[in-house]
């Protein structure tokens, strides 16, 4: 938690999903309680094929739609890939980039996830980057080196629309059943935290920091009650609206 900002608790379809499993949303849609939604605000990242009728099922409801990835043009000869037009065009109002699945399948660099998140955010959608360290990594020590350069790396300068969220996801903990020590999460999102208040102030002290990797309805008040920890991105548990709703429930014990 940070003092002042509103958790977001978002989920992760990946390539899971189909016209059936509209019925999850629908769950959500009546699960999110007035009085959870004044705490915390809910997003599902779906997969492209469902952005539409995924933000149809949710269009009455406080539950945000977003997508997964999306291209730094707005346009043109790119076979296979989603614009940020198209995503809000469809109801979409976030997206992910720079997820370690899309980093490691489709070999994207710091540099190709900083040119979609300044493409996302000058269209004016919530942008959540997605950083984290592997398994190798953190075993010779070097996480807090790997946060840094993926943040000077893949975060823009400056950006007048759209909001911009940093995931902290460590690789080895996604959909491992594996999560860090509260101790190792807490320093993580301090490190991010101060990394973003030298380079962009206020603004940076305001910046909502997920965390993501194996968050489940069990483990979501001890993580999502670490300072600095402003919300989770979650992808497995995300799945089943049960699940969903009982790692959002975590807010409902957190002061
Ligand atoms: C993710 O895909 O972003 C993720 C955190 O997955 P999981 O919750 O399954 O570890």
């Amino acid at each position: 938690m940070t003092p002042g900002i509103k958790p977001l608790v978002a989920g992760n379809w990946k390539m899971n999903g189909v016209l059936a499993s509209l019925s999850e949303l629908q769950l959500l849609n009546s699960g999110f309680s007035v009085e959870l939604q004044s705490k915390i605000d809910m997003l599902v990242c779906v997969p492209a094929s469902l952005l539409f009728p995924a933000s149809d099922a949710t269009k009455s409801s406080a539950v945000q739609i977003g997508a997964q990835d999306c291209h730094k043009n707005l346009s043109g000869a790119h076979t296979g890939d989603i614009s940020v037009e198209m995503i809000s065009d469809v109801g979409g109002s976030a997206v992910l980039v720079g997820h370690s699945e899309r980093r490691t399948d489709h070999h994207e660099t710091n540099a190709v996830v900083l040119e979609k998140a300044k493409t996302a955010l000058a269209h004016g959608l919530q942008t959540v980057i997605c950083i984290g360290e592997t398994e190798a990594e953190k075993r010779v020590g070097t996480t807090l080196d790997v946060l840094k350069s993926q943040m000077a790396g893949s975060i823009p300068d400056a950006w007048e629309k759209g909001e911009m969220i940093v995931a902290y996801e460590p690789v080895w903990a996604i959909g491992s059943g594996l999560t860090p020590t509260a101790e190792d999460v807490r320093a993580a999102h301090k490190f991010m935290r101060d990394e973003l208040v030298v380079r962009f102030g206020e603004q940076g002290a305001k910046t909502r920091l997920l965390y993501g990797g194996s968050v489940k309805p069990a483990n979501a008040v001890e993580l999502m009650s670490i300072k600095n920890v402003d919300g989770a991105l979650v992808g497995g548990a995300s799945l089943k609206a049960a699940d969903f709703l009982g790692i959002a429930a975590a807010y409902e014990t957190i002061a």
